[in-house]
């Protein structure tokens, strides 16, 4: 039997990063761990602490402790907070905006990446998605993807997004906060944002997120097969 595939997908927000990233799990059969809301939940954690968020040192202790969980079913969004489920405040405009400070921090990121480490190592295929998966939390998965896409387009899907969930119609502040965390999540000193040398780099300007499923699935599959046909060689080589 094959052994369990790692499939890392990284990239800035608002390439239909987290659709592609559950619907390719989906296709597999295999698990998802959204990165992006473990970093969401020690953020909503720091926020109800009242914690003042240009002291590093300050978030770093209020979130120490704090006890986090998230699904692994990509056909669900569950997170939670100790017991609790916060999958949709995680998501609300407080903790977007404050996500990029919280996970600035080198101390936030050393124990997140444990986690993920720890969550992504199970017998199951998994699919991993985040911003630095390919880089630095699993350099050596199997497949290693960064999706790109222009900063408009992400702006205008994003626009899209909240006008379908009720939120006003204002493409220039999205296309401003856009900007503002690609530069803060791209320029920071610890893990920033950029695709592994050995990543597929797919741009999805052009593309339906069907189109990139379709896409990536294949892509996993291929790469699957030459692995399987590579041990079967070391296999006959050792006989
Ligand atoms: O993917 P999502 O937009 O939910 O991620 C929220 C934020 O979490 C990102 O803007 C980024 O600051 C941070 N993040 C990170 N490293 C990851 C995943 C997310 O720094 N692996």
């Amino acid at each position: 039997m094959s052994r369990a595939l790692v499939i890392a997908i990284d990239g800035p927000a608002g390439t239909g990063k987290s659709t592609v990233a559950r619907g390719l799990a989906t296709a597999l059969g295999a698990s998802y761990l959204d990165t992006g809301a473990m970093y969401r939940i020690v953020t909503l954690a720091a926020l109800r602490r009242g914690v003042d968020l240009t002291d590093a040192e300050a978030i770093a202790g209020a979130v120490a402790d704090v006890e986090l969980a998230v699904g692994h079913d990509p056909g669900e969004d569950r997170s939670f907070l100790a017991e609790e489920d916060v999958s949709t405040e995680i998501r609300g405009d407080a903790v977007t905006k404050a996500v990029s400070a919280v996970s600035a921090v080198p101390a936030v990121r050393t124990r997140l990446v444990e986690l993920q480490r720890a969550l992504a190592g199970g017998t199951d295929d998994v699919v991993v998605e985040g911003r630095d998966i390919g880089t630095v939390v699993l350099p050596d998965a199997d497949v290693k993807i960064f999706l790109t896409a222009s900063a408009e387009e992400r702006a205008r899907r994003r626009n899209d997004q909240n006008v379908a969930s009720g939120l006003p119609d204002d493409y220039d502040a999205v296309l401003a906060d856009v900007k503002r965390r690609d530069h803060l999540d791209s320029t920071r000193p610890v893990s920033p944002l950029r695709a592994a040398d050995d990543a597929a780099v797919v741009d999805t300007s052009d593309m339906t997120q069907s189109e990139v499923i379709a896409f990536l699935t294949d892509l996993v599959e291929r790469t699957a097969q030459m692995g399987d046909e590579r041990a079967r060689e070391e296999q006959r080589a050792e006989r």
